[in-house]
């Protein structure tokens, strides 16, 4: 396959050959998309036409229906995760299969699809010992080029999943067919927050029936939690945030009880855990200064979740004695310990059994030009789940 350009290969000198060069380029990459692109960290998000590789035998080129804007985004955005550049982010999907290689065999052109951030190679360690979302090569895709720029730059996708725009070239194991029943905002949130949070209450923690239950921070991610907890049958569901106007959506997402984060926070938690702290907590924000207070908050024996993810200058410390006297457990959740093929079909019959409503987290919608207004919120702390939908004429 032709290679980009990548400035420090020499220009072809003649015209002929520069116009062979360029003709190459054309058939390498040769879908042209709108897409926003990130060029530098802490910049805005331009909105550019590049043109994504050519589908290879088992790819496939799904047209963007729904994509959430995720705290994952604001942290490629912002430098705090890393990410080639220039990249296009968004990674909570669902689309169209517009074209298919001649080797796939899980979709056809015209299915809707989830497109997955963590593809398992299953043949790796982490994929053959039960955790496929440890997979060593599951964010390779990000590293990888798959489209260019019109000044023939490559152009990286964000989480190997490339969202915001109107298309993507991925693997066709990156994607998971979605029924016709279950619509494409609930499976775009499918793709991520869901995923993850009621991943992480089942599959990470295993809370278990008529436990306690708290949630720090209630963005996507954390309001799928408590719709996580609710669905294992918790009796006590306390979500903290510090902003109170979220109390409405706590509930109606299983929160029996919303907490502001404020000086009184631990006080009134404690006074709702029969003094003892919560059965099992999860950690949302993924600051060390959250990681303790729920930690803090969390009953001797029981069990800490981190859903979020933080900075590594961020330290979160614990003093020798207190690990023993508290005897807590300590999980970290990734992509809430899903196998996002397998067990995808499961999260579709919660939904049309109605014990999981992912059109509960959704705050907003928007286009693509309003992808820097949207991470703006998110950032803030206001939004939950704003969607967008790049596709759309
Ligand atoms: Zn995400
Ligand atoms: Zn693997």
């Amino acid at each position: 396959m032709t290679e980009p350009h990548n400035g420090q290969t020499r220009e072809p000198r003649t015209p002929r050959a520069q116009a062979d060069a360029a003709q190459d380029l054309a058939a390498a990459y040769p879908h042209e998309v709108r897409a926003a692109v990130l060029r530098a960290v802490g910049e805005p998000m331009r909105l550019e036409t590049i043109r994504l590789r050519a589908v290879g035998p088992r790819d496939v080129r799904v047209r963007i229906e729904q994509t959430g804007v995720c705290h994952s985004d604001l942290s490629l955005a912002n430098g705090k995760l890393a990410q080639k550049l220039p990249a296009v982010l968004g990674h909570e999907a669902c689309g169209t299969v517009v074209e298919a290689g001649a080797e796939v065999t899980n979709v056809q052109v015209g299915d809707r699809v989830i497109l997955l951030w963590i593809t398992p190679c299953r043949h790796c360690y982490a994929c053959t010992h039960g955790q496929p979302y440890l997979c060593d090569t599951a964010s390779s895709g990000s590293s990888e080029v798959y489209a260019v720029a019109a000044d023939g730059e490559p152009v990286y996708p964000g989480l190997a999943v490339g969202s915001f725009a109107e298309q993507t070239v991925v693997p066709c194991n990156s994607v998971v067919p979605v029924p016709d029943d279950i619509g494409s905002e609930a499976a775009a949130l499918l793709g991520c927050a869901v995923m993850t949070g009621v991943g992480a209450v089942m599959r990470t923690a295993q809370v278990e029936p008529d436990s306690s239950v708290l949630v720090i921070g209630l963005g996507g991610v954390g309001l799928s939690v408590l719709q996580g907890a609710r669905l294992a049958g918790a009796s006590t569901i306390i979500a903290v945030d510090r902003h109170a106007a979220k109390a409405q959506a706590a509930r109606a997402a299983g929160a029996t009880h919303f907490v502001p984060a404020d000086e009184d926070m631990k006080k009134a938690v404690r006074g709702l855990t029969g003094g003892r702290g919560a059965d099992f907590a999860f950690d949302c924000v993924g600051l060390a200064q959250t990681i303790r207070d729920a930690w803090s908050l969390t009953r001797r024996g029981g069990a800490l979740t981190v859903v979020g993810i933080g900075g590594k200058d961020d330290v979160v410390s614990f003093s020798a004695l207190e690990m023993f006297y508290f005897a807590r457990t300590l999980h970290v959740c990734v992509a809430g310990s899903i196998d996002g093929s397998a067990d995808l079909p499961w999260f579709f019959e919660l939904i049309r059994s109605g014990k999981l409503d992912p059109g509960g987290l959704v705050t907003g919608h928007g286009r693509l030009t309003d992808v820097n207004q949207k991470l703006e919120l998110l950032a803030s702390g206001e939004a939950m789940r704003t969607l967008l939908a790049p596709g759309r004429p």
